[in-house]
């Protein structure tokens, strides 16, 4: 077995069992690749876990188990499989539901590693060479634990000799219609890297629906495929949907016929977002609830956006076109931005522009993407609801 030796003063974080192995704790490695397991050690040579070579973040690779005696073979992701499926019993019985993530990386044990549910329909997502190494024993145990009518995988490293796509089992016709909170949606999973739905925001799609849609008109920004918009839909006065993508008009058109709502009675803008926010000024048009929910990085034209750095832009352009009493849906996935660095990003915009506010909701990730609670970042994704005050 291989071994990569901590700096000294490094074991204590690993012990209380910090999963990502980062490179720069490493004191000594031997020739470690990708695929490799190894043994974790302490500067004196104790043994701490084993873990595999996947580079990601910026870690060597991810904790596997803290048992010496362990081999990580076909049986070792049945165990963590079955774990991670008597943990998902609710999303399997639950009605009006049939999409759901089943296996979420490290807070289910196999860091690199993610696997969804979209109605009998598995995708895998490697997230580096070094799990993908894993794929034989990794597919045989998914095969044994999960039932299935078809698995697709996605690669999420570079490798042009790997493509992703097509398993094994009954291939369905693309688009499938998965149903989430009595909500309809297509789905693709042989198609780039998206599949249609982020299925992490599930909850506060259905918050949007239930608290903050009625009688209520509804602009969603970075819309995607309109999920936001199709749920709040179905009570809300109207709304609006603006992406840049062109893709994005008519996957939001299906989507809104797949729930019987006539897209010619919701608008839909293909458009920058900053433009649009000129353009609704010049028109005068202004919502009760805007849902922002941006890519953490993006390139239009010569301008870059980054959430870190340009979050308040965002904010200063849709407050003009919120209503009294309104709410801004804040979101963002960036996993280097905490929490508290985005509520402080908040608070500084809104403090600036003189508008007083209050702070509706803060929602995070659904139990199904279970998070490691050693590992903050896994705790990627944070939704503030802004309401604002007389
Ligand atoms: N909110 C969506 C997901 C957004 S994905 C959902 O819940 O499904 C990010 C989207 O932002 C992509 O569809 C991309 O086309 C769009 N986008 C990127 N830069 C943009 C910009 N400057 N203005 C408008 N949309 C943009």
């Amino acid at each position: 077995m291989k071994t990569a030796i901590l700096n000294k003063g490094k074991e204590t974080k690993y012990i209380n069992g910090y999963p990502l192995i980062e490179e720069e704790d490493i004191y000594q490695q031997g020739a470690l690749e990708s695929g490799d397991l190894f043994h974790l050690k302490t500067a004196q040579g104790d043994y701490i876990a084993t873990g595999y070579v996947g580079f990601q973040h910026k870690g060597l690779g991810w904790v596997l188990t803290y048992d010496e005696a362990a081999v990580i073979d076909q049986a070792f992701f049945e165990n963590v499989f079955e774990l991670a499926r008597q943990e998902r019993d609710y999303y399997y019985r639950i009605d009006g539901t049939n999409a759901f993530r089943l296996f979420n990386g490290e807070g289910d044990g196999v860091g690199g590693l993610t696997i969804d549910y979209y109605n009998g329909h598995l995708l895998i997502q490697w997230y580096s060479r070094g799990i993908y190494a894993f794929r034989d024993d990794i597919i045989a145990a998914i095969t044994t634990v999960f039932d299935y009518t078809s698995i697709y995988e996605k690669t999420r490293f570079k490798d042009s000799n790997i493509e992703g796509g097509f398993v094994m089992g009954d291939a369905p016709e693309f688009p499938i219609v998965i149903e989430e909170n009595f909500t309809f949606y297509n789905v693709h999973l042989d198609d780039g890297p998206m599949t249609g739905i982020f299925l992490d925001q599930k909850e506060v799609r259905k918050k949007i629906r239930d608290y903050y849609s009625a009688e209520r008109r509804v602009l969603n920004l970075f819309s995607y495929t309109g999920a936001f918009s199709v749920i709040a839909a179905s009570e809300a006065t109207q709304t609006t949907s603006v992406d840049l993508a062109n893709r994005s008009r008519p996957m939001t058109e299906e989507n809104f016929g797949l729930n019987g709502i006539d897209p010619k009675t919701q608008a839909l803008y293909v458009m920058d977002t900053f433009d649009y926010y000129k353009y609704a000024e010049r028109h005068g048009l202004t919502y009760d609830t805007i849902v922002i929910d941006p890519p953490s990085f993006a390139r239009n034209k010569k301008k870059t956006f980054s959430v870190t750095k340009d979050y308040d832009k965002l904010i200063k352009g849709a407050l003009p076109l919120l209503n009294r009493k309104g709410t801004l849906v804040l979101s963002t996935n960036h996993s280097m931005y905490p929490l508290k660095s985005f509520k402080n990003m908040i608070k500084r915009t809104m403090t600036e522009l003189g508008v007083s506010y209050r702070i509706d909701e803060v929602m995070g990730l659904p139990k199904d993407f279970k998070t490691h609670t050693q590992y903050k970042p896994s705790k990627y994704l944070k939704v503030v609801f802004v309401t604002l005050m007389d």
